[in-house]
């Protein structure tokens, strides 16, 4: 279904999968979960939403917090001390949209690496760590992050066997291991991983229920007893604890039980947007890529620049997100279907026509 976005014209917006809103059962749910005050622990949902989290990625605790960012940002604290190094690779939001907060807040500095298709292997980091000198007054490197799936990568999938690999190895190395799944759901329907599976090669993970899962707020961290306490002293520190989140927590537990599953759909539409938008002479995509609910075009080829593209799409429906100077994103997500998405690709090819025609 068209996305009547501000301007009052039929829109596909495919900007991110955070533009959906509350369906109407999704609102219905809301309306009727308990609430308290969470702060003294009485929030009924919330308390059931973190057990259910902890449950199911095989961990003692979970902390319901309000961003993505949030759950990462805290869960360095919780890792880190200030000086330390964080290693992991360029592609990750960590690195794209998180460098400044990981050394303002978290006084770290990243190290980050260039690994084929964004995946870490115990190989780079090892060489990373090597490469400097490691005697005890310099810089300790204390936390390897990951991240499934990869934004920057085209929504691109890790396989489990290479999450066990580096988890060993950091292991081995005293190092902690994060995991920023903000689209791990995507992850687990696309590559039939249980969330277990993941939960068991990290010592945290973060997910979103505002992405793919189509609720309103939140994310959560989740990890061992001891690590959650840390958890919640940093939250609270950050302005982050909540109160009566009883109401979003409901929209969150109505997202893990009836959104999962349906993320299949977003990743057949990727898959057919892609194959559309590959066959545009002026622009690559990387289709072995595409594993997800995410399109990321090189326009370099049509010499028109990411933001000019995205511009001229706009103005006949079409919202995408210009990334860097020659990508554009697009990310399929509940609100809009297949159909939608080809003719999402349909406009975006006109538009590139309309460039190569001027
Ligand atoms: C969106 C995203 C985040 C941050 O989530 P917010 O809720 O927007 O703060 C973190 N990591 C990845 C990989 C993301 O895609």
């Amino acid at each position: 279904m068209p996305y009547r976005a501000i301007t009052g014209i039929a829109m596909f917006d495919l900007r991110s999968d955070t533009v959906t809103t509350p369906t109407q059962a999704m609102l219905r749910a809301m309306l009727e979960s308990p609430t308290g005050d969470d702060g003294f622990g009485e929030d009924a949902s919330t308390n059931l939403l973190e057990e259910r989290c902890s449950e199911m990625f095989g961990k003692e605790a979970a902390v319901f917090m309000p961003s993505g960012t949030m759950s990462n940002q805290i869960a360095l604290r919780i890792h880190t001390r200030p000086g330390d190094e964080v290693i992991v690779d360029e592609s990750y939001h960590f690195n794209v949209y998180e460098s400044a907060p990981s050394a303002d807040l978290g006084g770290v500095s990243l190290c980050t690496l260039q690994c084929d298709k964004g995946i870490l292997t115990p190989d780079a980091i090892d060489a990373a760590i090597d490469a400097k000198c490691r005697d005890p007054r310099y810089a300790r490197p204390t936390l390897v992050s990951l991240e499934n799936t990869i934004n920057y990568r085209n929504g691109r999938v890790v396989p489990l066997p290479d999450l066990q690999r580096i988890h060993e190895f950091a292991r081995t190395r005293g190092m902690g291991v994060h995991l920023d799944g903000a689209r791990l759901f995507n992850a687990m329907v696309a590559s039939g991983t249980s969330a277990r599976e993941y939960g068991a090669v990290a010592d945290t993970v973060s997910v979103c229920f505002a992405k793919g899962l189509g609720a309103p707020f939140g994310s959560m961290l989740i990890g061992s007893e001891a690590l959650m306490a840390q958890a919640r002293y940093y939250r609270k520190s950050y302005g982050g604890a909540l109160h009566q989140s009883g109401h979003l927590a409901g929209a969150a537990l109505h997202a893990l039980e009836h959104h999962i599953d349906r993320l299949a759909e977003d990743h057949q539409s990727a898959a057919a947007l892609a194959r559309l938008l590959a066959e545009h002479k002026s622009v690559r995509v990387d289709l072995e890529e595409v594993q997800s609910n995410i399109v990321i075009l090189d326009t370099a080829p049509s010499g028109v620049s990411a933001a000019a593209l995205a511009s001229a799409a706009q103005g006949q429906g079409l919202l995408v997100t210009p990334i860097a100077k020659h990508k554009v994103r697009f990310v399929t997500h509940m609100g809009v279907n297949v159909e939608d998405c080809i003719s999402a690709a349909k406009i975006f090819a006109g538009t590139l026509d309309q460039f190569a025609s001027a």
